[in-house]
C-alpha cells in the first residue's frame, strides 16, 4: 500500500457491518435504512434501465437531474442555481468530497475540519496531503466551540469542511453559530466546502427553530461556497451513490475537473429517477424525519434503559453516548465486545478525533432501522451485563 494511504485504517463502518453479519447481531452502526425509498422512484429507475438509459451519461450529470436539483436548492433555500454551469452530479456525495478536496486543496494548505468528522474526510485531506486543524464539538452538547474555530481560522487556511446536519453526534449548526463561520471566512477569503447529506433530517425539537439553514444562503457565502449533498439519506436510497455538488461556477469546474479522472460519470438509469424524486416526491423527506423522530425517540429511551445518556440528536440518524456509564473507559472496546455480550452492533467514534481525550468514551447508534430491530437492540443491552 502506498504512504499516503497505509496508516489510514480499514473504514469502521465496514469493519463493523461485516462483525454484525458475522456473530448475527443487531446492526445499530453503519447508517444505512431498513426500508426502501418511495416505490414510485425506484420505478422510475426500472423504467430508465428498460428504456435504455444504460449507456454513459454527460460527466456533469444529466440535464434533467442537474435540473431538478436547481429547483430543489430554488424551493427549499430560496437559491438560484445555474443547472448549466452550478450543479455537478456525483457518485455519492463522498465523490463529491473527493472531487471538492482534490479539485481545490493542494499539498499543504491548511484546512479547518469540525471534530468528530466523517471518516472520509480525513482520509481525502490526507490523499490531498492537506494539514487538517480540528474544530471539536464537545460532549455532552455537542455545540462548536466558536472559540477554537476563531483561533482555527487563519490567512493560511484554504477550506472550512462543514458538516451539517453533523453526522455523527446529531449537531445541526443554527444561523448564528453559521454567521460566525461565515464572518470567518470572509474575513480570511477561505472557501467553505459543506456536507449537508442530512439536510431533511432535522426534527422538531434542533435549537435550530428554522431547520437547516445552508451556509450558502448568509450573505457573501454563495460566491464562496460548494454545499454537497446526495439522494441517499433523504430518499433512502444509500446503495445508488447519486450526489451532488452546487455552488459558484468556478468552484463546481473544479470538482469536475477531479471528477473527469474518478469516475468520469456513473448511474445512468439512476439520475433520472433521481429528478423524479426531487420533482414529484418533494415531501417524502420530511416525512421520513417525522417517522424518524419516533424512532429517536425509541431508541433513546431503551439506551436510557440500559443505564446510558444519548445526547438527544437536533438531526441525522445517530445518537451518541458515553458509554463510561456503563462502566467502559473505551468505547472501541465496548463495541468489540457487544456483539458477543449483547448481540448488538454500534460504531465506536474515537477514530472520528484528533484529539484522542475528547471521543475516547464515545459510542454512536443508529436509528434508521425498523422499529421492532430497535426494540430488540435497546431490550438485548438493557438485559446484558
Ligand atoms: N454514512 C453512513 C454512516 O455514517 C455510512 C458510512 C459508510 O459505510 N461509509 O454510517
Amino acid at each position: 500500500t502506498a504512504r499516503r494511504l497505509a496508516h489510514i485504517p480499514p473504514t469502521v463502518f465496514s469493519e463493523m457491518s461485516a462483525l454484525a453479519v458475522r456473530t448475527g447481531a443487531v446492526n445499530l452502526g453503519q447508517g444505512f435504512p431498513d426500508a426502501d425509498g418511495p416505490a414510485s422512484v425506484i420505478a422510475a429507475a426500472a423504467e430508465a434501465l428498460a428504456s435504455g438509459a444504460n449507456q454513459y451519461a454527460p460527466g456533469i450529470g444529466v440535464p434533467a437531474l442537474r435540473a431538478a436539483i436547481a429547483r430543489h436548492q430554488q424551493r427549499h433555500y430560496g437559491l438560484e442555481v445555474d443547472p448549466d454551469t452550478e450543479v455537478v452530479v456525483t457518485t455519492g456525495c463522498t465523490e463529491a468530497i473527493a472531487g471538492a478536496l482534490l479539485g481545490l486543496v493542494d499539498a499543504g494548505d491548511e484546512v479547518v475540519v469540525l471534530e468528530p468528522y466523517y471518516d472520509s474526510y480525513v482520509a481525502m485531506l490526507d490523499m490531498c496531503g492537506a494539514r487538517r486543524r480540528a474544530v471539536t464539538l464537545r460532549a455532552p452538547a455537542f455545540r462548536l466551540d466558536l472559540d477554537q474555530l476563531r483561533e482555527a481560522v487563519t490567512d493560511r487556511t484554504r477550506v472550512i469542511l462543514l458538516n451539517s446536519p453533523h453526522n455523527p453526534t446529531g449537531t445541526v449548526l443554527t444561523r448564528d453559530e453559521l454567521q460566525v463561520v461565515a464572518d470567518l471566512a470572509v474575513e480570511h477569503d477561505v472557501l467553505v466546502i459543506t456536507d449537508e447529506v442530512y439536510e431533511h433530517l432535522v426534527f422538531t425539537d434542533a435549537a435550530s427553530a428554522e431547520g437547516h439553514v445552508p451556509i450558502a444562503t448568509l450573505p457573501g457565502m454563495w460566491e464562496r461556497t460548494l454545499t454537497l449533498s446526495s439522494v441517499g439519506k433523504s430518499y433512502s436510497l444509500t446503495g445508488w451513490k447519486v450526489g451532488w455538488a452546487t455552488g459558484p461556477a468556478p468552484l463546481v469546474q473544479a470538482v469536475l475537473a477531479a471528477k473527469q479522472w474518478l469516475t468520469f460519470t456513473s448511474g445512468a438509469p439512476l439520475q433520472p429517477a433521481v429528478a423524479h424524486a426531487l420533482d414529484h416526491e418533494p415531501d417524502w423527506p420530511a416525512e421520513l424525519a417525522r417517522d424518524l423522530q419516533v424512532r429517536r425517540d425509541l431508541l433513546c429511551a431503551g439506551l436510557v434503559e440500559a443505564g446510558l445518556t444519548p445526547r438527544v440528536p437536533e438531526g441525522t440518524y445517530f445518537a451518541t453516548t458515553d458509554v463510561s456509564h456503563l462502566g467502559w473507559a473505551d468505547g472501541r472496546e465496548l463495541c468489540l465486545a457487544l456483539p458477543e455480550r449483547a448481540g448488538v452492533v454500534a460504531i465506536p467514534t474515537q477514530g472520528f478525533y484528533d484529539d484522542a481525550e475528547a471521543g475516547l468514551q464515545l459510542v454512536r447508534w443508529a436509528f434508521c432501522k425498523d422499529a421492532d430491530v430497535i426494540t430488540e437492540g435497546v431490550r438485548r443491552l438493557a438485559a446484558a451485563d
